[in-house]
């Protein structure tokens, strides 16, 4: 699903990653931890085409095509989904309108019948009972005067509604009490399957207790320095990273 190789990206002018390799193959879950500024960020903006970031060497595959020239919504489009570590506020534009012209600009390039707001409201319902909000939020200005838990809950309603193939999922946990990152995680949970890809980024492993990675990378410097199974979360909770700079 989505194959990374030697990928070298700065961002204006500054080299930030220095030579990723990743793999993600279809129903897989693979988890990212790293310290602040290691580039984990960076990593999830470059897979998704967010611009000033630079690729100067390697590539990235997704379906074994090289999406480098893509446009982040032909990317989107494909199938690729960011879940944002720091969620935008956009003041003035209504969370159903702009759920609905997300989820039916995809379902126009799938060549789907796309929503009217009746047909529209019955589908959201259902995914909004997923992540616990409540209709009201769909009145509400996209995460405007939302709370910290509010808002990466509703970027997993995003999720539930665009129906990725690969997810990429940037520190969704962090700032979350331990009720709001059980909610999250019984979405991201529900929502796995054979056909779907995780990427999930994390400082912490605490939300790791509650989705299982099939495979742990620990990125330091720009560079994947060790991967392992679920319990190379559990060892980085115990002995911190340092063991690893060595
Ligand atoms: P992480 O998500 O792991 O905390 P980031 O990918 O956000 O790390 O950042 C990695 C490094 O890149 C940091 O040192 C950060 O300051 C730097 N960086 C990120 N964005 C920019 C930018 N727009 N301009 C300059 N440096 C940046
Ligand atoms: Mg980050």
């Amino acid at each position: 699903m989505l194959q990374i190789k030697n990928l070298h990206v700065k961002v204006e002018d500054n080299k930030i990653l220095n030579g990723i390799d990743l793999h993600i193959k279809a129903g897989e879950m693979h988890a990212i931890m790293g310290l602040n500024g290691s580039g984990k960020s960076t990593l999830s903006n470059t897979v998704t085409g967010r611009e000033n970031y630079t690729v100067t060497e390697g590539d990235i595959l997704y379906k074994n095509e090289s999406i480098l020239d893509w446009a982040p919504e032909d990317r989107a489009l494909a199938g690729i989904f960011m879940s944002f570590q720091y969620p935008t506020v956009i003041p003035g534009v209504n969370t159903t309108y702009f759920l609905r012209a997300a989820v039916n600009a995809k379902r126009k390039h799938n060549n789907r019948i796309e929503y009217d707001a009746a047909n529209f409201l019955k589908f959201i319902k259902s995914k909004l009972e997923e992540v616990e909000m409540d209709t009201a939020y769909l009145k509400r200005s996209v995460n405007e005067g939302f709370s910290g838990g509010e808002k990466k809950r509703n970027e997993i309603l995003q999720l539930l509604c665009l129906e990725p193939e690969l997810a990429i999922m940037d520190e969704t946990d962090s700032g979350l009490d331990i009720d709001a990152i059980k909610i999250i995680a019984k979405g991201i949970n529900n929502y796995r399957n054979n056909d779907r890809g995780f990427l999930v980024i994390t400082h912490y492993q605490r939300l790791l207790k509650y989705i299982k990675p099939d495979i742990v990378h620990v990125l330091m410097n720009g560079r994947i320095v060790k991967s392992g199974g679920k319990e190379l979360a559990l060892e980085l909770e115990e002995k911190g990273y340092g063991w690893l700079e060595k």
